[in-house]
């Protein structure tokens, strides 16, 4: 799992991302968060080889970004 793999391989009974990594909601929403984090720096990347320069990485902001510069004809560069 993710909490293993970026922290320390094997399970570690009182580390509480352990724990929270083996309840199986937990585990979902942080897979779901995962996920969602990595389409946003996908389409930060997509954003940024158009040359348009998003304010952040956050999705809302890329968006924003994208339609700004869909309207201006031009790429948008955050200030
Ligand atoms: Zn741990």
């Amino acid at each position: 799992m993710l909490h293993q793999l970026r922290t320390h391989p094997e399970f570690v009974e009182d580390c509480f991302g352990c724990k929270a990594a083996t309840v199986h909601l937990a585990n979902g929403q942080i897979r779901a968060w995962a996920h969602a984090n990595d389409k946003e720096l996908d389409s930060y990347a997509t954003a940024r080889k158009q040359g348009i320069q998003p304010r952040s990485t956050k999705a809302k902001d890329i968006n924003a970004a994208v339609k700004l510069s869909d309207k201006a004809g031009y790429a948008v560069k955050a200030r």
